[in-house]
């Protein structure tokens, strides 16, 4: 059997607690070690195999993976935040369902939710926005013409960029393109929940300047819209004077 694990955004505590148990099970474990805190190995029993996917390819792990499987071992690959993300896991689902070999995924917390804990924010503010747009910037892997940031911009709504900042010059050029004002807040996330975690709050114009006094040039995640702000509606939900199926209306 092949686990697919999110490890959570960094904290060795953020992985799910399913995530944890299949770590102490595992006999072999695969991990991106790019971005996955080594601190979860420690979980690991005596004797489990570990690999460092950083410097292999998809075939390599599959070599790896298969065969444990084959052999009726616990195999846990150990992805960033939640593998559906930039997970490139597909590929792999695709060759083990091609050979039959059973699989299962366990999610994980993605590193935007860790970024929106440590800014204290909420992504979806009513009357700022209703929608959070989760992209990147084109780099060696291509984005859809119509997916281009500059698309995504025109809607105003809440964006958090992935895999982007080593490009933020760029990034804000787009984003300003697309509709957002040069001064519209946004923030850099470094290492979100890390013990190493930083946080800057900037504007889209400010984020260029901001990364580079801070030499911040990847493991980043960044935050753009009003949900950075101070302006916004309270909720309905615990609206006094709004009625719904858990609360009457108070007068
Ligand atoms: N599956 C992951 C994303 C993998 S793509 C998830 O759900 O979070 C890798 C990119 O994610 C990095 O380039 C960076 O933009 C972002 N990232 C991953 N972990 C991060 C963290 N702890 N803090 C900030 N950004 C992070």
């Amino acid at each position: 059997m092949i686990q697919f694990v999110g490890a959570g955004p960094g904290a060795e505590d953020l992985i799910t607690v399913r995530g944890a148990k299949l770590l102490e099970q595992a006999d072999v474990v695969v991990y991106a070690g790019s971005l996955v805190n080594p601190a979860h190995l420690a979980r690991t029993k005596q004797g489990c195999q570990i690999y460092d996917s950083a410097s292999m390819t998809l075939e390599q792990v599959m070599d790896v993976m298969i065969p444990a499987a084959q052999a009726g071992k616990l195999v846990v690959r150990l992805h960033t935040g939640d593998p559906s993300i930039y997970g490139a896991i597909r590929e792999q689902m695709d060759v083990l369902d091609a050979q039959g070999i059973a699989y299962d995924v366990c999610p994980g917390v993605s590193s935007f939710c860790g970024a929106a804990a440590a800014l204290h924010a909420e992504y979806t503010l009513p009357d700022v926005s209703q929608t959070v747009i989760l992209s990147r910037m084109a780099g060696r892997t291509p984005v859809p013409e119509r997916e281009s940031i500059r698309k995504l911009a025109s809607h105003g709504s809440t964006m958090v960029l992935f895999l982007s900042s080593g490009m933020l010059g760029k990034l804000a050029e787009e984003l300003i393109a697309g509709g957002y004002a040069p001064e519209t807040p946004a923030a850099i996330v470094y290492k979100a929940t890390w013990p190493d975690q930083r946080v800057f709050r900037t504007t889209i114009a400010g984020l260029e300047q901001t990364a580079k006094d801070n030499g911040i040039s990847k493991t980043a995640l960044i935050t753009v819209g009003g949900f950075l702000g101070d302006t916004y509606e309270r909720s309905k939900l615990y609206d006094p004077s709004f009625a719904h199926g858990c609360r009457e209306a108070s007068k």
